[in-house]
């Protein structure tokens, strides 16, 4: 029986959860899940000086925002930590102390403790990038502690590997060329080294290694902008994974049972906004009406509404998801069906005031609608079909007026589905009031 395959993320907090982070932990988790493994979350955060409480929130914030549950951790337990690297110091003393039993460190002057590379050639056989060789290292012996009594990454980072069982390390490219000191430190604890998978960075538009600076960057950037955590998470996949699948848009569970590191690409992935953005938009048109709305109201409410019911909220929602990418997009469509007093884009009262018949067709489709006594789309198509035969006029010249008087706005939703949303009594409110706005202008 091969053994249960136990990955891990180790981030350091020392900012915000970066996309390159969060790709490295969503990997590791397809991989721990398509395995029926474990993945753990140990928190790397040694620097004291860098690290935050904000940052190790922000961790966990975006780690769960993306469904990325962890097995073992900061709040879920396990019984393999502290997950907190920096309450393992006992750990890492007695880890050293087998080092000096095994004759391969020693005390400088300084009391810096240098760990003695073993100085033979190394070959990585990684899943990603193949058997990578380096040759016997000429570097000076590697500092494990330093003379404040304190560890440094290389060190922790293995011996942790080892305590906690893992057996697959899934993480940045740019820690492949330090991990021959990784499989030196190994050796010398009597250990096999797990195996590896780099994978590879995640560039900017313009090609270079993506940074904090760089849009997108930040998971709580698409929190912050309306994007959906299941879109976000299949699009990250697709940065250096190609699953072998018809189709790019997989739910989680396709993903799972799909994921495999051997199919990682080597070469870099290319971070694309609009693609993301796209994802976000395919995947908002597909939520249920209820999820939509819970997904929507935090963005109404950002946005000032005052959501009455969410029967209407619902389906003035489900009437406009078509025309948007992002939730945040969702209030400037939406407005006016949660106030009365909406505002008239400038294009729009010009539009109106265009033609002085404008108004006279306004005021003969209001006293249309008072006296209609059915008030669904099918009666109000007839109902607007039946002035504009008497008007002499196609019905699609009424519909855009009807649509600016309603709601203010050039674009929206169809012109009977605003009018049965807001019922009888409002859309006649509402033409009134662009009547006397049009007057009042005029
Ligand atoms: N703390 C390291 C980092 O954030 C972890 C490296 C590793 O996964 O081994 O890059």
């Amino acid at each position: 029986m091969p053994d249960t395959v136990r990955v891990r993320f180790a981030p350091s907090p020392t900012g915000f959860l970066h996309v390159g982070g969060a790709r490295t932990a969503l990997f590791n988790w397809l991989y721990a899940r398509h395995r029926g493994g474990k993945f753990i979350l140990r928190i790397e955060d040694t620097d004291e000086a860098r690290n935050t409480e904000a940052a190790r929130q922000a961790i966990f914030d975006g780690m769960k925002w993306l469904g990325l549950d962890w097995d073992e951790g900061p709040e879920a337990g396990g019984d393999r930590g502290p997950y907190f690297q920096s309450q393992r110091k006992g750990i890492y003393d007695a880890y050293l102390a087998k080092l000096e039993e095994a004759g391969r460190v020693y005390t400088e002057e300084g009391g810096a403790v240098r760990f003695k590379f073993s100085r033979e050639p190394v070959i990585i056989p990684d899943m990603v990038c193949g058997d990578v060789h380096f040759a016997a290292t000429e570097e000076p012996d590697m500092t494990v502690r330093r003379p404040d009594g304190s560890y440094i990454f290389h060190f922790v980072n293995v011996v942790d590997d080892i305590e906690m069982g893992i057996t697959h390390v899934i993480r940045g490219e740019d820690h492949l060329s330090n991990t021959w000191k990784h499989i030196d430190l190994f050796h010398a604890l009597g250990k096999h080294s797990p195996r590896y998978a780099h994978i590879p960075l995640i560039l900017n538009p313009a090609g270079t290694k993506m940074s904090k600076r760089d849009e997108g960057s930040s998971i709580q950037s698409y929190i912050d902008a309306g994007f959906l955590s299941d879109a976000v998470f299949n699009y990250l996949c697709l940065l250096g994974w190609t699953p072998k699948s018809a189709n790019e848009k997989l739910d989680r569970t396709s993903m799972i049972s799909l994921f495999d590191p051997i199919h990682i690409h080597s070469a870099n992935a290319r971070f694309d906004m609009a693609k993301c953005t796209w994802f976000n938009a395919q995947y908002l048109r597909e939520l249920a009406p209820e999820v939509l709305l819970k997904a929507a109201l935090p963005f109404l409410e950002k946005a000032g509404l005052v959501i009455a019911g969410s029967s209407i909220t619902e389906r003035a929602l489900q009437s406009v998801k078509e025309k948007v990418s992002l939730l945040s997009e969702l209030p400037a469509w939406v407005h006016y069906f949660f106030r009365e007093d909406y505002p008239y884009e400038d294009e729009v009262v010009a539009k109106l005031r265009a033609k002085p018949d404008n108004a006279k067709f306004l005021a003969e489709l209001r006293a249309d609608f008072a006296v209609l006594t059915q008030w669904d789309e099918p009666s109000l198509h007839t109902s607007v079909e039946a002035a504009a035969a008497r008007l002499g006029v196609k019905p699609g010249a009424l519909m855009p007026l009807l649509r600016f008087a309603l709601s203010g706005q050039s674009r929206g939703p169809g012109v009977t589905t605003i009018l049965d949303l807001l019922g009888k009594e409002r859309s006649v409110v509402r033409l009134d009031r662009t009547l006397a706005m049009l007057e009042l202008a005029a």
